[in-house]
């Protein structure tokens, strides 16, 4: 049965935010639904939404960096292909840039400078970093660069992801994110790294968000993916989860099988998820 289902960030998400979460995600669900005749574009379509609205941690409104910048990290992936982009600081939407490496022979991976030129190349909308810039995350990184602050401990990930089933069986994920607040300039985490951030096979999907590096020592996504071939995706993301957490990560993970089942589990202490599916649809925090 086709499907999508988002997640918009595991974290210690603020009760005021807690509607503009839950909106943004189900109006991406919707969205990304009409377009389930393909599994690829609807979850880029998802993802592409969640980077325009200023909620998440994703195009604009993104954590700044260290030096005050945006660095946007972007991944599509299907039947274990995928393209990614790394540390953009001007492609409006890294998503549709990553769908569309996803489709080139010779490379899967671009840093900024060529995944900037490569944008420009294909007609893709280049904007300034002062566009994502707003100014509840100019406030937030005043704020936390007066003191000492590691950005690994922030414990506030608002990554946004969708991992989509279509009419014919297909499966893919995509994923966006803005990374974690202050942190180093050049630093990568997960989400656009296959087997960490997402991976997706003929039969199965899945899509992190968390402590970027432990789920890249981890390979949550992978993982999942994995443990989805002996048990069920709501077990499977329950188990991984749990098995994260022994080794002191923390974040979460959706996830959906060939047969339209899906799951999701997350060891902080809120994350913001949507489903529609044919005959269901639900949110929870
Ligand atoms: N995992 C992302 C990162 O570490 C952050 C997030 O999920 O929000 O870059």
């Amino acid at each position: 049965m086709e499907g999508i289902l988002i997640h918009g960030g595991a974290w210690n998400i603020p009760p005021e935010s807690h509607d503009s979460h839950l909106k943004g995600c189900k109006k991406a669900a919707a969205l990304g639904f009409d377009y389930l005749d393909d599994a690829l574009q609807a979850a880029v379509e998802a993802v592409s939404y969640m980077e325009d609205d200023e909620t998440f941690d994703a195009g604009i409104g993104s954590f700044l960096n260290e030096k005050g910048e945006v660095e946007l990290d972007a991944i599509v992936t299907s039947n274990t292909n995928f393209g990614s982009v790394l540390s953009v600081q001007h492609i409006k939407n890294p998503v549709r840039v990553a769908h569309a490496i996803y489709h080139e022979d010779t490379f899967s991976i671009l840093t900024p400078k060529g995944a900037e030129h490569y944008a420009k190349e294909k007609g893709f909308e280049l904007v300034d970093n002062s566009y994502f810039k707003i100014q509840r995350e100019i406030d937030r990184w005043r704020t936390l660069s007066q003191k000492p602050f590691n950005p690994l401990d922030a414990f506030t990930f608002s990554t946004v992801g969708a991992v989509a089933r279509d009419l014919e069986g297909h499966i893919a994920v995509a994923l966006s994110t803005g990374g974690v607040p202050l942190k180093k300039k050049g630093r990568v985490g997960d989400t656009p790294i296959p087997g960490a951030g997402a991976y997706a096979t003929q039969e199965s999907g899945a899509a992190s968000t968390g402590h970027g590096e432990s789920i890249l020592r981890f390979l949550l996504a992978k993982r999942t993916c994995d443990e989805m071939k002996i048990q069920g995706p709501m077990q499977a993301s329950q188990y991984c989860i749990a098995e994260m957490a022994k080794m002191g990560g923390y974040g979460g993970v959706i996830c959906i099988n060939k047969r339209g089942q899906c799951g999701y589990a997350y060891n902080t202490p809120y994350m913001a998820i949507a489903y529609k599916g044919k005959n269901r649809e639900f949110v929870t925090i």
